[in-house]
């Protein structure tokens, strides 16, 4: 059979979607592959359909447990030869297994990445090695799982075993690690868009935000909704608040009991319970197409996560909501529980990414081009479905302020912060300026752009890569190597100031 009909009769689908087609096509060609795809693109079938095409078996490497039950069972229900192994079985029941593997009837094998029949593999017929959610190889990604880098050693085991690596979450340095630790031999690489249009990004800040949720789910009457929230007593408070407020909301944390926890999910999958408020523990692998919303309450860790997350709103493709209640504060608190001792690499991978959050929660720009950049995709400027697209603004070039940024942290060889560098700007009359830095060019030739003003511009052009904040103890602004494409003039810089600020007009204090 060729992977249409196989498509059509073992799965039900009458056509591949996307990019599929040519993903099955580079798999069955015996290429590695790395396959980026959102979250409900469409991931299984890449490698399940070239597993009844194979004359082997196909070994899927997946790291949770509960999810492998759920594919097998869905792989069956289908009619297709599919087991996991792990852990939760009888020694009779994984010896079945092993049994079917043995014989060659088995045509997809689940197993975790911890998994010591890894070993055991080059003994066995395998024809396809699948990896899903790839990205927890690196410690580049959100996710790192140690136990993933077993499967560069299984690599060395099966090495004319072509690879399959699928993730719905990677930056630019997180893909290339996935090819580097998986060895991927000159990958086929299929990266699909990742813009969900139909989900509106929102940010609030956190000043009051129970009172603005309970205004924002009244606004969402009978609407299906993830709260997430950073720990596991605030899900617990939030979802009793929101009870008290005449809402039915359950909660949902890796603490709670487990019969309890499967309870609740069950409840909110089923449509019983409206609302799940919960940590990141919940939503992997759950498959409900009617979630309107995913809120926030807290600053999530990175983007990755973020985007993660707010993907579950919306599979159906209707109209959804991601709102964020932001404050800096959160940045700080993370910060210190990000703090990896004796691990400076790691600490500052987590910071960066934080920093990359709180980025997003000051961004004056369009929020999906942000974060579509943010995953190397290219984006319009305006996406029109987000709160800083919709609000009032004024449309700015402010190709030239950020010239003058640019070029005054490079004067002052980006030793300073963003409170001097803008004083530096504005012609302070402050000591140390005078002192130091009064003779240098590009001083003073900001006086007539307020300080907020600065401040919006600065933020702006970190947002958008042209300018960093050192990592340390103080945030000193330098350039990137992105910030000669300002300087030359090669790229325009467009910055939406809120029409409110744009009346007032503080004076220049020289
Ligand atoms: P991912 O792993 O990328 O999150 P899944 O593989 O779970 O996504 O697929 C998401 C949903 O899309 C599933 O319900 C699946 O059955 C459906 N789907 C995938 N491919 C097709 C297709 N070609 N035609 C119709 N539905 C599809
Ligand atoms: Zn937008």
């Amino acid at each position: 059979m060729n992977p249409l009909e196989i498509l059509q009769k073992h799965f039900g689908y009458s056509s591949f979607r996307l990019e599929q087609e040519a993903i099955v096509r580079a798999v069955l060609a015996q290429r590695d592959t790395l396959v980026l795809m959102p979250t409900g693109g469409g991931k299984s079938l890449c490698y399940q359909v070239p597993a009844l095409c194979f004359p082997g078996l196909t070994v899927v490497i997946s790291p949770l447990i509960a999810l492998m039950k759920n594919q097998v069972d869905a792989l069956r229900l289908n009619g297709v030869h599919a087991a996991f192994l792990n852990s939760t079985q009888t020694p009779s029941e994984q010896s079945a297994v092993v049994d079917a593997a043995r014989a060659g009837t088995l045509k997809l094998l689940y197993l975790a990445p911890e998994s010591t029949f890894l070993k055991e593999l080059p003994r066995y017929a395998v024809s396809l090695l699948a990896i899903d959610e790839a990205h927890c190889i690196s410690h580049w990604g959100h996710d790192f799982r140690p136990e993933y880098l077993n499967l560069a050693q299984l690599r060395t085991l099966l090495p004319k075993v072509p690879v399959i690596a699928l993730t719905a979450t990677a930056d630019r340095q997180t893909r290339k690690d996935i090819v580097d630790k998986l060895s991927l031999q000159n990958p086929a690489m299929f990266v699909s868009s990742f813009n969900r249009a139909n989900i509106r990004y929102t940010v609030e800040s956190k000043q009051q935000s129970g009172e603005k949720l309970l205004q924002f789910l009244r606004s969402r009457g009978d609407d299906s909704g993830v709260i997430y929230c950073m720990s596991r007593n605030s899900t617990e408070e939030i979802a009793a608040f929101l009870t008290r407020a005449g809402f039915e909301a359950l909660p949902y944390h890796a603490g709670l009991d487990r019969t309890v926890r499967s309870r609740h999910q069950d409840q909110f999958l089923r449509d019983e319970v409206k609302i799940i408020v919960a940590t990141i523990a919940f939503g992997m692998g759950i498959d409900k197409s009617n979630v309107r919303y995913v809120v926030h309450m807290d600053l999530p860790k990175s983007i990755e996560g973020y985007y993660q997350e707010t993907g579950r709103a919306g599979r159906d493709g209707l109209d959804s909501e991601a709102l964020l209640f932001y404050s800096y504060g959160d940045v700080t608190k993370l910060k210190r529980l990000a703090h990896v001792p004796d691990n400076e690499a790691q600490t500052e991978i987590a910071y960066n990414k934080l920093d990359q959050m709180a980025a997003y929660g000051d961004l004056r720009s369009c929020r999906r081009r942000y974060l579509l950049q943010y995953f190397d995709e290219p984006a319009p400027a305006h996406c029109g479905n987000c709160d800083v697209c919709l609000a009032e603004h004024e449309q700015i070039d402010a190709t030239i302020l950020s010239q003058k940024v640019l070029s005054a942290v490079s004067r002052l060889q980006g030793r300073f912060g963003a409170g001097y560098v803008i004083d530096f700007l504005r012609g302070s009359q402050a000591t140390r300026i005078q002192e130091f830095h009064k003779k240098l060019p590009t001083y003073g030739i900001g006086a007539d752009v307020s300080k907020n003003d600065w401040h919006d511009v600065i933020r702006e052009l970190i947002a958008q890569g042209y300018l960093a904040k050192a990592d340390g103890q103080y945030p000193l602004l330098q350039l990137t190597d992105r910030s000669d494409d300002v300087l030359r003039r090669a790229t325009t810089v467009l910055w939406r100031r809120p029409l409110a600020r744009a009346v007032e007009h503080e004076p220049a204090t020289v």
